[in-house]
């Protein structure tokens, strides 16, 4: 067996109403924490007011920062560090999906130096970053239990991941806060999870305990598939997608994600195709591109799919059909992501241009 190495430092809470019941906790990661939320689910699905609680009654002050946008801006970052910073915040609480638990994790690092050049966050240098808490309201990202912040990037035309290793101290699940989402994000999500999920177990920096939660991950999520078909969502399949969610960011945390990731950041940054989404388009054909494959065999049996056709049918109809390209557009993204030789590099063997133009082909041209 090859030799590998497993971190993964988050301490995590699951269960309904685990906030309020672990109210000490939370209030004790210090004096005064800035909330970063987007513009109004966290106040509408209650996961706020359970934080705002549980801080008040340990004598915490907090302030809130409400301008969170899906897939966030570095720019956004900068303007929660100004107000981190004039009230002299100690820790962050991300609260929300992905947007805003990775602005959080960027945001500590520019809070834990107030001198910090904030493009330090792009450098090679390992950061300092002040604590940090993550309470996911989407079952789909599992950043609460990832080093990774993904911002969008102007300057470039895609999103990124900062290169820093930024992992919360602490991650509160409660599937109650999903209850009001919507079948459109609930898909989207989950099918970003399956994703992490899939492209986790298949990248080359995959371990033996990275697969051991892959595989947990698949049972998990294959309970979620006659729902997600019904758009139908108890308590239990909600807790069941937030736990393959999460079991799903422990793999990426060790293996990292892989070409859907890659190509659907030009379909996010350039046509507004939510993040789960695009990486849902774009799954068949990549797992095409591995023709035969005992992990793709046993991955598919996990979920109950009876082979690859099965997979991609099922994507379809809970994606339903996908957006508009023309060639040129495809050409343009594949330039920008062959641009990303890391992310190319978790692909088991070296891709040319054309494989990777062909992927986007096959997803969006010839679906
Ligand atoms: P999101 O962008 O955080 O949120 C999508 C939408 O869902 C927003 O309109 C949000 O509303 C709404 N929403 C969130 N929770 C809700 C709830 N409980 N009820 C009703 N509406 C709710 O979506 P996401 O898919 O979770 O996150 C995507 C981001 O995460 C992308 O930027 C992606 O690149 C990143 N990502 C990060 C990692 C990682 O490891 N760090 C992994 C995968 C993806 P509000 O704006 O009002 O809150
Ligand atoms: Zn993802």
């Amino acid at each position: 067996m090859d030799a590998f190495q497993y971190a993964m430092p988050t301490k995590v809470y699951f269960g309904k109403d685990c906030v309020l019941e672990h109210r000490e906790q939370l209030a004790a990661f210090g004096d005064k924490a800035l909330i970063l939320t987007g513009k109004s689910s966290a106040k509408k699905n209650g996961a706020q007011k359970d934080v705002t609680t549980a801080l008040e009654s340990g004598g915490v002050r907090y302030v809130v920062f409400d301008g969170v946008e899906e897939n966030p801006s570095y720019e956004t970052v900068l303007s929660a560090r100004e107000l981190g910073l004039k009230e002299a915040c100690d820790f962050v609480i991300g609260i929300g999906g992905g947007s805003p638990m990775d602005a959080a994790k960027s945001v500590a690092c520019l809070l834990a130096d107030p001198d910090l050049d904030p493009e330090a966050l792009f450098g090679t240098d390992p950061l300092d970053y002040v604590p940090i808490v993550e309470i996911p309201t989407t079952a789909g990202t599992g950043s609460e239990v990832t080093q990774y912040s993904i911002l969008t990037l102007h300057k470039k035309q895609t999103k990124a991941s900062v290169p820093q290793q930024i992992f919360a101290d602490a991650a509160f699940l409660d599937a109650k806060y999903m209850l009001g989402l919507n079948n459109t994000v609930t898909v989207n999500t989950a099918v970003d999870a399956l994703s992490h999920l899939i492209e986790g177990y298949l990248a080359v920096k995959a371990n033996f305990f990275s697969d051991c939660l892959a595989e947990a991950g698949f049972r998990a999520f294959a309970d979620c598939i006659a729902p997600l078909r019904a758009g139908d969502y108890s308590l239990e399949t909600r807790e069941k997608l937030l736990l393959s969610s999460t079991l799903a960011g422990m793999v990426i945390a060790q293996a990292g994600t892989s070409l859907p990731h890659l190509l659907g950041y030009g379909l996010t940054y350039f046509k507004g195709v939510p993040h789960g989404r695009a990486n849902g388009i774009l799954t068949p054909a990549y797992l095409r591109l591995f023709g035969d494959s005992p992990k793709i065999a046993k991955l598919l049996c996990l979920l109950g799919f009876a082979d690859l056709d099965a997979l991609a049918a099922f994507l379809k109809e809970v994606l339903a059909e996908p957006e508009v390209f023309t060639e040129a557009e495809l050409k343009q993204y594949t330039a920008i992501a062959m641009e990303n030789p890391a992310k190319l590099g978790t692909f088991p063997r070296p891709l040319s241009e054309s494989d990777v133009y062909g992927l986007y082909a096959e997803s969006l041209l010839h679906a």
